[in-house]
């Protein structure tokens, strides 16, 4: 079934230049997504199509203006659900939000602009919020399409091989082994052996240990030494780190 996605943004050009273009512009033409955008512009009623106004209480910068905004939510009769705001305060995009949305027949996403979006639009049409970092973007629109892409990558169909998503960073919990292609030498620079060997069982316990030393390197969060399987710790062993950080002091 095609996923179908409609983005609510003051920029559409932005949003449909980018889904026509690289993988997902190829998934859409083979039907696994649909893009639809529409322009809060296009449900005001004045001749400066205004959607943007100052906020009650005052304080710098505007807010855009719930009525827009309510009108083109409400004017799509098939808008798909959840409609979902893009914003700094939402619950934090990852691996398993993505899949999640993956699993769903569509969704609608929300962009802010300005200062943000005013509070009774979240509170009346909006049914989940979603942020992609602890930094403040100028528009949703870029957070749009990081949820997109995250998403339609997951869906059957989207990529040449469905085995990929399979593997790659955070798939296991986990972040994902270095990659290496042709030639076997790069400014002097060599190929780990084991990964031209042809023994898979070596390559799969190779890439396993530096999955697990990575993780417990760079994001603690993750993974701790003291959740380790006895067979992790068995590979981790059997491929000591080649690079180990410098000892202070
Ligand atoms: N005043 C808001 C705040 O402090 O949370 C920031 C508004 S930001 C300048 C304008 C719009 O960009 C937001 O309404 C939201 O749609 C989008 N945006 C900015 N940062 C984002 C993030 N980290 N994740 C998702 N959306 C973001």
């Amino acid at each position: 079934m095609t996923f179908r996605v409609d983005v609510i943004t003051l920029f559409p050009e932005v949003v449909e230049h980018y889904a026509a273009a690289t993988i997902l512009g190829r998934a859409a033409d083979k039907d696994v997504w649909r893009l639809r955008c529409h322009d809060p512009r296009d449900a005001t009623h004045d001749v400066h199509r205004t959607v943007d106004d100052t906020p009650f209480g005052g304080g710098a910068g505007m807010v855009m203006k719930a009525e827009p905004l309510l009108a083109t939510i409400r004017s799509v009769p098939d808008l798909p659900r959840p409609v979902v705001a893009l914003t700094p305060s939402g619950r934090p995009l990852t691996h398993a939000v993505a899949r999640e949305f993956a699993a769903l027949e569509g969704v609608t996403l929300l962009c802010g602009r300005y200062e943000g979006i005013d509070q009774r639009v979240l509170d009346t049409e909006v049914d989940d919020e979603v942020s992609v970092g602890d930094f403040v973007l100028a528009g949703g629109e870029l957070a749009a399409l990081c949820l997109i892409e995250a998403v339609v990558r997951l869906r059957p169909g989207a990529l040449g091989n469905d085995a990929s998503v399979m593997e790659e960073s955070f798939s296991d919990g986990l972040l994902e082994y270095p990659h290496y292609t042709k030639p076997a030498e790069v400014e002097g620079l060599v190929v780990p052996e084991i990964l031209r060997s042809g023994d898979h069982a070596r390559v799969a316990r190779w890439r396993r240990a530096h999955s697990l030393r990575r993780t417990l390197q760079r994001r603690p969060d993750l993974l701790t030494e003291d959740a380790l399987s006895d067979e992790d710790r068995r590979i981790l062993a059997e491929f000591p780190d080649e690079n180990p950080p410098a000892a202070n002091g």
